[in-house]
C-alpha cells in the first residue's frame, strides 16, 4: 500500500493506493460495502482517508481522486453532484496537466 498525507479542508487526510478498495473500506468499519463490491475508490470521513484502486489508469485514478476529495471537502453534496464535478472539472484539470497521482519515488501525489 502506497500512502501520503495532505491537507484538505482544514484537516489532515491519509491518501491510500491500495489493490482493493472495498476491501479496505470494510476493514475502517464500513460493513455496508459487500466482499463483491469493486470500488474504483473511497472516501472515510472518520478516519480521514481516501483509498484510490491501484490497478486504475492515470486519467482514471486522478478523476477518482478529485472525486474522493470532493466528498472529503464538501460531505453533504450528493453523487450525482460530485460526479457531475468530477466529469466536467476533471476533464479540464487533465486537460491542463493535473497529474495527482504521478509516482515520484516515494509517495504517489
Ligand atoms: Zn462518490
Amino acid at each position: 500500500m502506497r500512502r501520503r498525507r495532505i491537507g484538505l479542508a482544514g484537516h489532515e487526510w491519509r491518501i491510500v493506493e491500495i489493490a482493493d478498495v472495498a476491501a479496505r473500506a470494510r476493514e475502517l468499519g464500513h460493513e455496508d460495502v459487500r466482499r463483491k463490491d469493486v470500488l474504483d475508490g473511497f472516501c472515510s470521513y472518520e478516519e480521514r482517508e481516501i483509498a484510490i484502486a491501484s490497478s486504475l489508469r492515470p486519467r482514471r485514478k486522478a478523476a477518482t481522486l478529485f472525486h474522493e476529495m470532493l466528498h472529503a471537502v464538501a460531505p453533504e453534496l450528493d453523487e450525482h453532484v460530485v460526479r457531475r464535478v468530477e466529469d466536467a472539472l476533471g476533464r479540464v484539470l487533465w486537460r491542463q496537466g493535473w497529474r495527482p497521482l504521478k509516482e515520484r519515488g516515494e509517495g504517489i501525489l
